[in-house]
């Protein structure tokens, strides 16, 4: 089974739509502020698919544009500005941020509540604790969201995450590990990589290298969610599993296009949405 990202969006979507217009109707509008820094083509990119999904799903963007040379405070006074303005619900700010910006000033300088990508120790500290409060990172949700959405059992099931980062890695496997997986963690030192791969009903790469998982890393019966994007030897978008060994030894896979990209940004919108509900309620 090929899991693909778009009818994980479109029902997604449908949901989100009803509510934003909910929202709107009572004179609420959704609005997620997208802070970047400098003109990085990736960066550029993840902005477009993010405004994209905004739009879908009912949700307003307004966008904080810096040069590559921005100073620290001029940062630091927008995302306080964000955290102030009631007319925003969260944020999304692009990172990495360049040398100059101090990171975790800029993280700390944003409302716990509007941090719908999980950036903050706030959100941190709800995933690691379980307590349903912040936002989990929407890469590692969306991986959540696509296994749901296929219908495809965590609970029991042996769940291997290749990749520790903050943005996937970590937060992927806590997730999994709160829908009652038991869950291993791989990363550059660890040794037997294939072996533990094929012990996975579970498989989520997030290692960020092109065909890492091959030959020897699969086994019957596995899902595996790739959420590496790389560029091959001929220019070509490619995950961190080599997709067609992969597909003639496992039961489900994700593509690469097609895949997790898409369905993070709508996870994005998902959380602005829910954001913004809270802030109504309060
Ligand atoms: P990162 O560089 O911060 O972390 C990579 C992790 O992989 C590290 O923890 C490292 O220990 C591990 N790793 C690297 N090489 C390894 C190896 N040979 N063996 C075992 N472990 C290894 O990267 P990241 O931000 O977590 O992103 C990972 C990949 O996911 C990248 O390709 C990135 O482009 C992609 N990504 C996709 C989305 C999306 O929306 N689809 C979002 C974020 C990141």
């Amino acid at each position: 089974m090929i899991l693909k990202g778009k009818p994980v969006i479109d029902s997604l979507n449908e949901e989100l739509k009803k509510e934003s217009e909910r929202l709107r109707s009572s004179g609420v509008i959704p609005a997620l502020a997208i802070v970047r820094v400098g003109e990085n083509a990736d960066d550029m990119a993840y902005e477009r698919s993010a405004e994209k999904c905004c739009a879908a799903a009912g949700v307003d963007v307004k966008k904080y544009l810096f040069p590559a040379d921005a100073r620290n405070e001029e940062l630091l006074s927008a995302v306080r500005g964000i955290s102030a303005d009631e007319k925003i619900h969260g944020a999304l700010i692009l990172r990495p941020l360049p040398p100059q910006i101090d990171d975790r000033a800029v993280c700390r300088a944003l409302a716990p509540e509007k941090d719908v990508d999980g950036i903050t120790e706030y959100s941190m500290a709800g995933l690691y604790s379980n307590k349903n409060v912040g936002f989990a990172p929407c890469t590692a949700e969306a991986c959540i969201c696509m296994l749901k959405h296929y219908g495809i059992e965590t609970a029991g099931k042996r769940a291997v995450v290749v990749g520790r980062s903050f943005v996937v890695g970590k937060p992927a496997a806590m997730m999994l590990l709160a829908e009652n997986a038991t869950v291993t963690i791989c990363h550059t030192k660890t040794n037997g990589l294939a072996d533990i791969c094929r012990e996975a009903d579970i498989l989520i790469v997030a290692a960020g290298h092109a065909k890492l998982i091959a030959e020897g890393c699969f086994a019957p019966g596995q899902t595996i969610i790739d959420v590496g994007i790389n560029i091959d030897s001929n220019g070509n978008i490619c995950g961190d599993v080599d997709f067609d060994r992969a597909c003639g030894t496992v039961s489900a896979i994700t593509p690469v296009p097609g895949g997790i990209g898409r369905v993070t940004t709508a996870v994005l919108a998902k959380h602005v949405i829910e954001a913004c509900a809270k802030s109504v309620k309060k």
